[in-house]
């Protein structure tokens, strides 16, 4: 089916928040598109080497409620979106080169093609950091891991690695001895960067022990006959190297959110995580984000189509509130904004549309004539004696 230019609802990412925004706006009946990334399944390749979402590169799910037996991951993405499709999502694979939020509608770029929406939900996730070794790919979801929370489980009785020395490496360490023998981490240097408490917690635990100034070089394993067996340390200081025996090896080297197209044009934190506010809203009015790419906190499949599905309503009601006026209102003064000074004739056209502060605020991105409009009718909040509230990106 040949793609149409514009949408009332784009949503970046197919993984569990992307595609259940896209089951709640479709059965809205708002027709969303769906970018799904060059890999499927999860998060978008907008940081250009995302080698598929988490649950993609995760056999077994089994904490993802209504599959008492559990499911693999990519069939759990599958059936996602299937129930999107079925309700009148398109969806389209491709990477996400350019997003410009600074006019109306939006443009979001994939290739040669651009495409607008008069509202975007950005669900493009994060990316678990790899070591990078060719056997950590191999093995990933027979043994090797990204997320204990996810496949803790599945190592009862058995002797774990954990490479990291931050709080996500103590706290998995922590949580996996709740299931496994032994947890010995793993760390490139001899102090850890997590903090005191986390480090206190994991040092008194006695199935935790420490390997100090080591990477991890190889993983030892065969997919097909029972996953990981152990792996080579390599100690940075002195380059002695060591084979160890293991049953799994979990990464908790960090996150790194699928946010940089939005750097400068979005409210990010100094991680990279987007800034929500008011359930799924961002600092630009329209644009929404959900899942792990505003989430550094929790990261599960479940409460990623939590707030996936918390997008989509706040998208609809952002669409209702606006209303056809304001739609309106936004591609017109796009249109003439190039061709006209700043006249009255602005603030007329503005004020024919009899639209109300909320309204033009929703405008908001348009020019300088809304900003004089809101003024006229509200006087700077400095001559009234109490603070302004910003009006988002006025050009
Ligand atoms: P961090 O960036 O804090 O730590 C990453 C760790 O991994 C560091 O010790 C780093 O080593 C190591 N590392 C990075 N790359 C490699 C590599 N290629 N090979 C080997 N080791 C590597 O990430 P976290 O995910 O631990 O934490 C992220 C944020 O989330 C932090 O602000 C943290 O406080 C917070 N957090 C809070 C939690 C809580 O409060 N309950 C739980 C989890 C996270 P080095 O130290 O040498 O750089």
């Amino acid at each position: 089916m040949d793609k149409k230019s514009h949408y009332r609802v784009i949503i970046l990412g197919s993984g569990a928040a992307g595609l259940t925004a896209a089951i709640y706006a479709a059965r809205a009946n708002l027709k969303p598109l769906v970018i799904e990334g060059s890999q499927p399944g999860g998060q978008l390749t907008i940081t250009g080497s995302q080698p598929g979402g988490q649950l993609t590169i995760t056999t077994d799910v089994e904490n993802y409620p209504g599959f008492p037996k559990g499911i693999m991951g990519p069939d759990l993405m599958e059936e996602f979106k299937k129930q999107a499709v079925r309700f009148g999502t398109e969806t389209l694979f491709g990477e996400v080169t350019s997003v410009n939020l600074k006019q109306r509608p939006f443009q979001v770029t994939v290739g040669k093609e651009t495409y607008t929406c008069d509202t975007l939900i950005i669900a493009s996730g994060a990316t678990a950091k790899l070591l990078g070794i060719e056997s950590e790919m191999k093995l990933m979801g027979h043994g090797v891991s990204a997320c204990a929370t996810c496949d803790g489980f599945f190592f009862k009785d058995r002797e774990l690695v954990v490479v990291g020395g931050g709080d996500t490496a103590m706290e998995e360490a922590t949580f996996l001895t709740k299931f496994a023998t032994k947890v010995t981490i793993v760390h490139r240097r001899d102090k850890l960067r997590a903090s005191k408490i986390m480090q206190d917690r994991a040092e008194k635990n006695p199935k935790i022990s420490f390997v100090w100034d080591t990477v991890v070089e190889e993983v030892y394993g065969d997919p097909k006959a029972g996953g990981v067996t152990g792996v080579r340390f390599k100690n940075v200081k002195t380059g002695k190297t060591e084979d160890f025996k293991c049953d799994g090896l979990f990464i908790a080297i960090g996150h790194e959110p699928n946010s940089k197209l939005f750097v400068g044009q979005l409210e990010l934190n100094p991680s990279g995580y987007i800034l929500t506010h008011d359930g799924t809203k961002t600092n630009i009015s329209g644009v929404f984000a959900c899942g792990d790419v505003q989430d550094h906190v929790y990261r599960q499949a479940v409460t990623a189509a939590g707030t996936g599905c918390m997008a989509a309503i706040d998208a609809e009601r952002f669409l209702e509130e606006a209303g056809p006026k304001v739609i309106k209102l936004q591609r017109l003064v796009k249109i003439e904004h190039g061709e006209r000074s700043e006249n009255r004739q602005g603030n007329d056209f503005l004020s024919d549309l009899q639209l109300s502060d909320a309204q033009l605020r929703i405008a908001d991105p348009v020019g300088r004539h809304l900003q004089q409009v809101l003024e006229q009718r509200n006087p700077p909040a400095r001559d009234r004696g109490h603070v302004p509230l910003p009006i988002a990106h006025v050009s």
